[in-house]
């Protein structure tokens, strides 16, 4: 047996490096914190080959005489707190004295910096946690830190680094959420040369999602705030009828910290239950303040999670919060036009926004008269034939009539469809059959690669944020493959100037947007181009899907009958189950015969 040894501090480092320093975003993350903990009013992030190459984080806070330097790349050296206590009252990003040296252990460490008092500033350079220089260097108030070759002492680490565009995007979300929690500051985030964003000092939170994220988003956003009994929330949340395929856009904040907590957001969805259909979630950025005592932020070492003493306390505070404040417009607001539907953003006009606020997206709320049956889908053919490729249109049109013996009774609510069966009865919904046929219809489609395009005749513009345009841009050539025509023009704008054909043009917003958000989610990667073109048609048929408010028999059988001849009838392509049945046995037992 070898013997028991202690671990050299530079092994300790690498350890614990592999906690805070999972990606190169980490590193910007806990720079930039250290940055505004020394009180920096001006920031500036730079890094190439999706930081794994190069990171350069420069400040003009207080900067570190000598042997401050030298003391904080020691393990658990930290000027932050000094006692377990300080950790109830903690006003600052940082306090576990563990970023620096874990850096420094898994890269090439740069760090220059000049401390009050000081004429002349400190360089010290460490490569893979092994001390090269300490020596003076010329440079002005502040501390500029580069990072390079990340993870070039433990290989084993670079390997499960995403693609550059991946990890670009990890570090530019991570400097948007420290631009939003400090919009005094002044922050510049640069790219490989390219200026990603540059914002100014801002007076307000709206100001500086303006700067950063478009004046789209910040136009689609209310104000909000509260207080009651030491909880303090204020931001910005959507307007009602401004919804998102995926919760990356509900952005929280507990004491100036970006969190990720369950607490906030699920409270944030419930508050938007009857303003948004299933699946859809609202857009926020909230900043909740509370005594530091009543959170602890130490249950995670990069301390992204948070848990609150009183958890119930808070999320009724918020939800009370959000509720009131979409109660206020509702009330200030009386219809004044239908409402369109869909989650298209709306401009910022009042008329519309109330409109909104009456008869938002929700399909809870005023479901079903406003669809319609799904264009090519018989009885009524709408596409101008040649439009599907002829295989498709003879499937969707003559479909082989398949025997299921199910015998049509009637419709409820214009959604539920109701069988006689001859094992019992049979529940059907509608809409999640024809969202079947219509993605495999679709798939078929998009998989023969003759999906043919409709010019739009008024494009419609779409901002996007850096994130999502570096997203878009990469699979845009996929995208022009099939169907869609979108043309950069303007720094993060674009414009959609073709859909494919069987697509409502209404829905060539909202359907970007859910598409953008599948490609967050890495579901439309480009390593495999059949399943980007599957995710494609089940965003698309998900989407495309509306239902006229009733319907008969023969459309009924006719439904079913299409229903069968999907290779997978028994989902729609969510995968919840388009029909139940209710066995006679089932009844029996229900009903205690
Ligand atoms: P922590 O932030 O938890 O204290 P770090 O390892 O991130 O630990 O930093 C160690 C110490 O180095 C900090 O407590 C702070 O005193 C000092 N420091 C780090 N970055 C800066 C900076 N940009 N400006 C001034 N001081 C800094
Ligand atoms: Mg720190």
């Amino acid at each position: 047996m070898s013997s028991i040894r202690i671990l050299s501090d530079r092994v300790v480092n690498q350890i614990a490096a592999g906690e805070v320093i999972e990606r190169p975003a980490a590193v910007v993350k806990e720079l930039v914190e250290n940055s505004l903990d020394a009180g920096a009013t001006r920031i500036e992030v730079e890094y190439r080959s999706g930081g794994r190459a190069y990171i350069r984080v420069e400040d003009n806070g207080s900067g570190m005489i000598r042997d401050e330097a030298l003391l904080s790349l020691e393990r658990h050296a930290t000027s932050k707190i000094a006692e377990t206590a300080d950790l109830d009252r903690l006003a600052t990003f940082g306090f576990r004295g563990e970023a620096l040296p874990s850096i420094a252990s898994v890269a090439r460490f740069e760090l220059q910096t000049l401390g009050a008092g000081e004429t002349a500033g400190t360089e010290i350079l460490i490569n893979g946690g092994k001390f090269v220089h300490v020596r003076d260097c010329g440079r002005p108030a502040g501390t500029r830190i580069v990072v390079s070759q990340l993870f070039n002492s433990v290989p084993a680490r670079r390997k499960f680094l995403k693609s550059d565009p991946t990890e670009s995007a990890h570090i530019i979300h991570c400097v948007r959420l420290y631009a939003l929690s400090c919009p005094q500051a002044a922050f510049t985030l640069i790219e490989d040369g390219r200026v990603v964003f540059r914002s100014p000092e801002c007076r307000t939170t709206a100001e500086r999602v303006a700067e950063i994220f478009g004046r789209q988003i910040a136009d689609a956003m209310l104000p909000v705030e509260a207080a009651d009994a030491g909880l303090e929330l204020r931001g910005l949340i959507s307007r009602p009828g401004v919804g998102r395929a995926t919760r990356h856009e509900m952005i929280t904040y507990v004491n100036r910290r970006p969190v990720d907590s369950r607490t906030l957001s699920y409270a944030l969805i419930e508050s938007y239950h009857e303003l948004l259909p299933k699946g859809r979630y609202p857009l926020a950025f909230l900043f909740l303040e509370l005594d530091p005592a009543a959170v602890d932020v130490n249950v995670h070492p990069a301390k992204r999670e948070v848990r609150f003493r009183n958890e119930s306390q808070v999320r009724a505070f918020v939800i009370r919060a959000v509720l009131e404040r979409l109660r206020e417009l509702g009330a200030a607001a009386r219809p004044v036009a239908p409402a369109t539907g869909g989650d298209a953003f709306r401009p910022a006009a009042p008329a519309v926004f109330a409109a909104a606020a009456a008869q938002p997206e929700s399909r809870m709320a005023a479901p079903f008269p406003a669809y319609r049956a799904p264009p090519a889908m018989p009885p009524p053919a709408v596409p101008a034939p040649g439009v599907l490729p002829a295989a498709l249109d003879a499937a969707g049109g003559e479909a082989p009539r398949v025997n299921t013996g199910w015998r049509y009774v009637g419709l409820a609510h214009g959604v539920y469809a109701l069988f006689e069966t001859e094992a019992g009865v049979v529940l059907l919904d509608r809409r999640a059959a024809h969202e079947r046929i219509w993605y495999e219809r679709l798939r078929g489609e998009f998989a023969a690669a003759r999906v043919s395009t409709q010019r739009l005749l008024l494009p419609v513009p779409v901002e996007l944020d850096a994130i999502t345009t570096a997203l878009l841009l990469e699979r845009l050539e996929f995208l022009q493959g099939n169907g869609f025509e979108i043309v950069e023009f303007g720094r993060n704008f674009f414009r959609v100037e073709g859909v494919p054909s069987w697509m409502d043009p209404s829905d060539a917003e909202p359907f970007l947007r859910d598409l953008l958000g599948a490609l967050r989610e890495g579901r439309l990667s480009g390593k495999n181009l059949d399943l980007a073109r599957d995710e494609l048609a089940r965003l698309a048929a998900l989407r495309a899907v509306r239902l006229p408010g009733c319907a008969g028999g023969t459309e009924m059988d006719s439904l079913v009958s299409q229903l069968f001849s999907c290779r997978q009838p028994l989902t729609n392509p969510a995968g919840a189950p388009t029909f139940v049945e209710l066995s006679h046995s089932e009844l029996t037992r229900r009903f205690q015969k």
